[in-house]
């Protein structure tokens, strides 16, 4: 007979050279008291304790232990522990929503007069972030074209301590190189933040291609089916413990019920990842052979710019998101869309249902002409974030919606 917690002890053993869709699954159980097997969801805002003495130790932080929500939550912390063993860190603070990840960063990371480096191929709403409100408190920003490694390094400048990109860029798919980057970072003494929501744990590991944080947007593939918001940024312990003083006393704190579903999400992430990838390679090289198609944007496709380095830092795959510009405009770009049925017009991402999308009107929307221009966003453009649905059902509907253009 073995007692629960020599159980536990061996669980952890067995824990420490597993692959990351193991560790999705079985990494930081926190049974209670009650034995569960599925993870339970601790919806409390604040503890007790069971004396004014034990209050008074635990908020000062003599002894470990729950004071409120806002601070730590048993699920919560579930969650965070397992994306960090996923992503190789040492540890994760969980937050909001994904762009509260990238707030919460740059609070904890810049102050007033600092200087960052951004790629111009990031989500949308970062550039608006970073230039409408960073920008506010004194914060200096320089652009760069995603790959150009020449232009990283002409960009540093002594009071640089950020570079910040996102691989493979929304939506085209222009890989960066991260052990290039991490290279320039280092020697400015600066920190390189990779966002890899597009990627997940499960194809690219930035962390161990010398990345210091991770950020992520749960909200898209590690939910995967569209339910709630979330995000966290993955990194060294020091670094976390920063973030961890924004968050609990800011406030963009991941609810404990998202927290739930985040961490249910994980465990079936290794599965839809490389459902989403066969497909999405399936859908790009289908889309080539179309008549009515310009060009596919699919970091799979050898005569992509990006292929062979996405080969070798996405060991995983090329990811589950594709782009094409169909022969016209906007006005064609528009009727494909709502030409389809199967497919939902939504510009979420990552999502089992498979989405379609008119980037320049939509999630670059807000950028100025020039802006989306030096993104590589044209009229023509549609983006397909690729679900789990039967690919020949996927085609049929994509075939049709061509067709209303031909
Ligand atoms: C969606 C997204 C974000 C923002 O995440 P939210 O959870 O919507 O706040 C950040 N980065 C990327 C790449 C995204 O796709």
């Amino acid at each position: 007979m073995t007692d629960k917690s020599q159980r536990l002890q061996e669980l952890k053993e067995s824990l420490a050279h597993a692959q990351p869709a193991t560790l999705a699954i079985r990494d930081a159980i926190a049974r209670s008291q009650h034995d569960e097997h599925s993870e339970a969801l601790y919806l409390t805002s604040s503890y007790v304790f069971a004396s004014a003495s034990e209050a008074a130790a635990r908020f000062a932080g003599d002894v470990p232990g729950n004071v409120y929500s806002r601070y730590t939550n048993p699920t919560v912390q579930q969650f965070e522990q397992r994306l960090a063993a996923m992503e190789a860190g040492e540890a994760a603070c969980a937050t909001s929503s994904g762009m509260a990840a990238i707030l919460s960063t740059a609070m904890a990371f810049l102050k007033a007069g600092d200087h960052m480096i951004c790629s111009q191929a990031v989500f949308g709403a970062t550039i608006a972030l970073f230039d409408k409100y960073l920008k506010k408190f004194a914060i200096d920003i320089t652009y760069v074209p995603q790959t150009d490694l020449e232009a990283w390094q002409a960009a540093v400048k002594p009071n640089t301590k950020l570079l910040y990109c996102e691989s493979p860029s929304n939506p085209l798919a222009e890989v960066a190189d991260i052990a290039a980057l991490s290279k320039i970072a280092k020697q400015a003494g600066a920190r390189l933040v990779v966002d890899n929501c597009f990627c997940t744990p499960i194809l690219q590991r930035p962390l161990t291609l010398g990345a210091d944080l991770v950020i992520h947007s749960a909200t898209k593939y590690i939910d995967g089916q569209g339910r709630c918001l979330g995000g966290a940024v993955v990194g060294s312990q020091e670094d976390i413990n920063e973030l961890v003083g924004v968050v609990r006393t800011c406030g963009p704190t991941l609810s404990a019920f998202n927290a739930w579903v985040l961490l249910k999400g994980l465990e079936t992430l290794a599965l839809r990842m490389a459902v989403h990838c066969r497909q999405a390679e399936q859908l790009a090289r289908w889309l080539q052979q179309q008549p009515q198609v310009a060009k596919v944007y699919y970091c799979g496709l050898e005569e992509h710019p990006s292929y062979s380095l996405a080969k070798q830092q996405q060991p995983g795959g090329f990811g589950g998101v594709l782009a094409f510009e169909v022969k016209g405009g906007q006005q064609q770009a528009w009727q494909v869309i709502d030409a389809t049925r199967l497919l939902s017009i939504t510009a979420n991402l990552g999502d089992a249902k498979t989405t379609i999308t008119h980037p320049a009107t939509t999630t670059h929307g807000r950028l100025s002409p020039e802006q989306r221009q030096a993104a590589g966003i044209s009229d023509a453009l549609i983006r397909i974030s690729v679900g789990l649905e039967d690919i020949k059902d996927l085609q049929a509907d994509l075939a049709r919606a061509l067709a209303s253009i031909a």
